[in-house]
């Protein structure tokens, strides 16, 4: 039994004020398998202090100094990765693919934003003043629990490398996973304060940071509706907010798509991460002409996919993170037969031979249209829609057609025309042809996926202000 006991604050593991206890789930055998002691509004309070009390030596580092942070966290990380890997599989199911990549990419984050503070121009000229890129102040950063260290890492990257402080509240369900991966953060020795992580819920936690007066910028990473109730929260205090949302990706195989490569890469986008993405490419857009042999083709994919122990490496598709999260895609396979869509593959309950745990069965639909609410809501599950085409000015128009603007994907034997294709998509990223994960294009959405940026220089400019000094 793992007992999470403790919050990180001022750069010690500390017992919380609060004394209530959440139970946590193996997703994969729906036992409880510890248990974490979240913290209240006191500890919240706590935490900021120690970052507001951090935040002037930290804003005055220069370049080299926050560089040398983020090499001594970087390297912290990187030390002793199956660790995470193995936390994060059982805490939640992630495949060992997907926690792999998470590792690989918490460990990336350090080294990028070390690369991005070298080359970023802190100080500048504008007509005859002086201009200082300088940091807002603390940061209260928010994350969910689908790559739980992965969202602190790039938090905590962009906290150093701005010059701000930082308290992050992570998803009370990924306690575990906090835990190793706060115990591998105080490794790197940095001083108290600069980061702090308080475990608990939003509702309690999480609405004490964002009302927090001396909080200066909300960097939250979750869903579009806690996002509303954290950008009202954000209103009094005129504080920044980051936001990085939902999606519901379009996949827009072009007429020329060679299926062969195309099928494979668009059940990939769609079902990364067991279909628990904000990236993932759930609404797969085919030529009117080619439905049937994409249905077909899909349905063979996707019935051969493992299905099953997410520890294996092998297996693309393990449980749900919890049973609300089960429930949810249950309702919405239910919804999709009442709104008249066509089963392919999958469905309700769990996959053959499975009776216990959070497994969900791989769904794709067919003869969905767009209006329908599986094509319009994200699932956050393994559940595809296959949606059909007559020319590329529709294909367009179906994949912009959406609240949410966040990753798209465009498959065509013709990379030319692809990009040309990409160049009509309101989305923060576009994936051409499968192109492997690019850790240094921005990121982050267009409408209710986002505001605001993350990675690079484009992630620095959210949380910097500019000063300008005017001589006679
Ligand atoms: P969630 O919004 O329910 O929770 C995210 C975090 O917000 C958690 O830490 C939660 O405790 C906190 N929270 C909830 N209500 C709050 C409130 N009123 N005030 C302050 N904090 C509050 O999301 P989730 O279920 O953990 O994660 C899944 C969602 O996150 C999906 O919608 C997914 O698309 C999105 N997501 C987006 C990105 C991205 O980078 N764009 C990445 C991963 C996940």
């Amino acid at each position: 039994m793992h007992k999470v006991e403790h919050v990180y604050i001022d750069g010690q593991f500390v017992i919380p004020d609060g004394d209530q206890r959440l139970d946590l789930y193996n997703p994969a055998t729906e036992e409880r398998i510890g248990e974490v002691r979240i913290a209240n509004e006191k500890d919240t309070r706590s935490a900021v202090l120690a970052a507001k009390q951090a935040f002037p030596a930290m804003a005055a580092t220069t370049k080299a100094e926050r560089i040398d942070m983020l090499n001594s966290l970087r390297d912290a990380v990187a030390a002793r990765p199956s660790e995470l890997i193995e936390t994060m599989t059982e805490e939640y199911g992630a495949p060992a693919y997907f926690a792999a990549f998470s590792v690989r990419n918490a460990t990336s984050i350090f080294d990028i934003m070390a690369e991005t503070v070298g080359a970023y121009d802190f100080d500048r000229v504008a007509g005859r003043s002086a201009v200082k890129m300088l940091p807002r102040g603390v940061i209260a950063a928010i994350t969910p629990w689908n790559s739980n260290f992965g969202f602190m890492a790039t938090k905590i990257a962009h906290a150093i490398g701005s010059g701000s402080t930082i308290v992050i509240k992570p998803a009370e369900q990924s306690a575990m996973q906090t835990q190793v991966f706060a115990e591998r953060l105080h490794a790197a020795g940095l001083p108290g304060g600069i980061f702090n992580i308080v475990n608990g819920t939003g509702p309690v936690v999480g609405a004490a940071l964002t009302g927090d007066p001396d909080v200066a910028t909300i960097s939250f990473t979750g869903s579009t509706a806690a996002a509303r109730i954290i950008q009202r929260a954000a209103i009094d205090g005129m504080k920044r907010v980051i936001l990085e949302l939902g999606g519901k990706g379009p996949t827009v195989l072009l007429p020329d798509a060679e299926l062969d490569t195309a099928i494979p890469i668009a059940l990939m986008a769609g079902f990364t991460n067991s279909g628990q993405a904000c990236v993932a490419g759930t609404r797969i857009l085919a030529p009117r002409a080619r439905l049937a042999e994409v249905a077909r083709r899909l349905t063979n994919e996707t019935e051969g996919l493992k299905v099953g122990d997410a520890r294996d490496p092998q297996i693309r598709i393990g449980p749900l993170a919890n049973a609300a999260q089960w429930e949810r895609v249950q309702s919405y396979i239910r919804l999709g037969l009442r709104e008249g869509a066509t089963l392919l593959t999958g469905g309700e309950g769990r996959p053959g031979g499975v009776e216990k745990g959070w497994f969900a069965r791989p769904t794709i639909f067919a003869d969905v249209t767009n209006q329908m609410r599986i094509a319009r809501e994200e699932i956050f599950g393994p559940v595809i829609c296959l949606i059909g085409y007559d020319d590329e000015n529709e294909a367009a128009a179906i994949a912009n057609d959406s609240v949410y603007g966040l990753q798209a994907y465009v498959l065509s034997a013709d990379v030319d025309r692809a990009r040309c294709f990409a160049d009509r998509l309101m989305a923060g990223r576009v994936v051409i042809n499968g192109a492997p994960h690019d850790p240094r294009a921005p990121f982050g959405g267009f409408k209710q996926s986002g505001l605001g940026r993350e990675i690079g220089s484009y992630g620095l400019d959210e949380l910097l202000e500019p000063r300008a000094i005017l001589t006679p």
